[in-house]
């Protein structure tokens, strides 16, 4: 088979990528493939699985079609702006057209050292990010988020050094609308680039929001997507941990998992990431970050936007309209959590109630909501003072008098399972002995979160203390 790749990316002026050659890895081998996937893209999983598959998703040899590239972008990590970051362990391989005629980048994680990699860093990576990215991804997409995907996992038959460590090198293949980050547009706002600016400006319209009118429109378009992405990350509890603004793409999908988490308890400052010392990517913080980040992408946008005033009035404006679609999608996602089909401001006293109540009891946040339909005797035992729970539920039940279906609102919207974070260091620590069968345990359960499962019963459970991960690395 042939694939038929279409890189319009590739296409664009020099200055927005570097040509990445292949950097072949001495003994590949297939860990996961995603067939699924694979079938969503119109590609041959047996030809994927074979040895020109695995060729290419080792980044061993090319098939034609590919023109291997690293991406230029900027980035403010941890509020701080750099301005030439890029892709440094990551390459895209090309774009693929699917059946039904929507694109999808191909590229490769872990893949090798590009013009872009700084210092000595290596370019690679280890198998523990990338089946963690792959469980975490997938996970996603089956709760409905919008996410880049894993295609596939393989390992080099090369060690990496981490941390004093040898480690199992590997190379995810991420699926993903396309790579464009904020940082993209930061990288050339810098430069002072004008026209290339305008040139990324209308490759994103044309690739992702036809409908979008110049770069207001743009902005409006991308504010919209990610007020309704942060609003699904908080309602099953994810954490993303790193909300730099190379980290958020324009496309609205969540991406670039690192040391991400689904909570365990609720807390709204819960922080996992090894790297954020001060919870700027706190649990909570996460709407106002995507704000601060939203105005970093107006004012990269602003020389395409005329005199300079009435285009800054018009960026905020832009900027803020992110305010009310992520507080409307909050109050519908979380208003059908506890069984309202069509939650109204009216309704905002009783889940934050819920909420506070959780964040005092220290209390599993899946658990809680998940047992909130199958039995609310179950969630009372949740909280560490079970009354906490009930005072809450007498207002709960009055107001669920009005509803039609309650529980089948809730079974939609409340997962069963989740991505543990005990689960996945365990799937990790089990692959570093050579036993994937966790991991392909894990991707089984989560493939169907909403449904309860005798087979996963393990995997709705939260984790005893001891087993309790409160840090994450990447
Ligand atoms: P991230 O924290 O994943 O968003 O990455 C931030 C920047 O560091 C990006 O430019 C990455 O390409 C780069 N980077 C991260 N890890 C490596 C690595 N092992 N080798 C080279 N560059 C890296
Ligand atoms: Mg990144
Ligand atoms: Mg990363």
């Amino acid at each position: 088979m042939t694939l038929s790749f279409d890189n319009s990316y590739a296409r664009l002026p020099a200055g927005f990528f570097e040509p990445q050659p292949a950097d072949p890895v001495p003994d590949p081998a297939l860990v996961a493939l995603n067939r699924d996937l694979a079938a969503r893209l119109g590609l041959d999983g047996d030809w994927l699985a074979g040895p020109e598959g695995l060729a290419m998703l080792a980044g061993n040899a090319m098939p034609e079609g590919a023109e291997p590239i690293a991406q230029a972008y900027a980035g403010h990590q941890f509020g701080g702006f750099v301005p030439r970051l890029g892709d440094g362990r990551a390459v895209l391989l090309g774009e693929v057209v699917a059946p039904d005629g929507a694109r999808f980048d191909l590229a490769l994680k872990g893949s090798g050292r590009t013009a872009f990699s700084r210092g000595r860093s290596d370019g690679r990576a280890w198998i523990g990010p990338v089946l963690r990215e792959y469980v975490l991804s997938e996970a996603m997409a089956a709760l409905g988020v919008p996410t880049t995907r894993a295609l596939a996992a393989v390992t080099t038959g090369a060690t990496v050094s981490r941390d004093g460590r040898q480690r199992p090198g590997a190379i995810l293949t991420r699926v993903a609308a396309s790579h464009m980050r904020v940082g993209t547009f930061q990288y050339f706002a810098a430069r002072g680039d004008t026209d290339a600016l305008e040139t990324l400006c209308n490759y994103a319209i044309t690739r992702h929001y036809p409908d979008a009118d110049g770069p207001l429109g743009l902005l409006r378009a991308v504010a919209a997507a990610q007020g309704e992405l942060i609003a699904a990350w908080m309602s099953f509890g994810f954490v993303h941990g790193v909300m730099n603004t190379d980290n958020m793409a324009i496309s609205g999908e969540t991406i670039d998992y690192g040391p991400c988490a689904f909570l365990d308890e609720y807390h709204p400052r819960k922080v996992f990431s090894s790297i954020d010392q001060f919870g700027r990517y706190a649990f909570g913080q996460q709407p106002q970050i995507a704000i601060w980040n939203l105005a970093q992408l107006a004012t990269s946008l602003l020389p395409l936007m005329g005199e300079k005033d009435a285009a800054i009035e018009a960026a905020s404006a832009a900027v803020d309209s992110f305010i009310p679609i992520y507080q409307a999608a909050w109050l519908k996602r979380f208003g059908a959590k506890i069984g309202l089909a069509d939650a109204s401001e009216d309704d905002l006293p009783l889940i934050h109630s819920l909420l506070e109540r959780m964040a005092t009891e220290q209390a599993d946040f899946t658990r809680v909501f998940s047992a909130l339909w199958r039995d609310p005797d179950a969630a009372r035992t949740e909280f560490t003072e079970s009354l906490a729970f009930d005072q809450w539920a007498e207002d709960w039940r009055a107001r669920l008098q009005d509803e039609p279906d309650p529980r089948a609102v809730m079974a939609r919207a409340n997962p069963q399972r989740i991505a543990r974070n005990h689960q996945v260091e365990a799937m990790i620590e089990a692959a570093l002995a050579g036993d994937y069968d966790p991991f392909h345990n894990l991707n089984a359960a989560l493939a169907d979160p909403f449904v309860s499962d005798a087979r996963f019963l393990k995997y709705e459970t939260a984790p005893r203390p001891k087993e309790r991960v409160s840090r994450t690395f990447c």
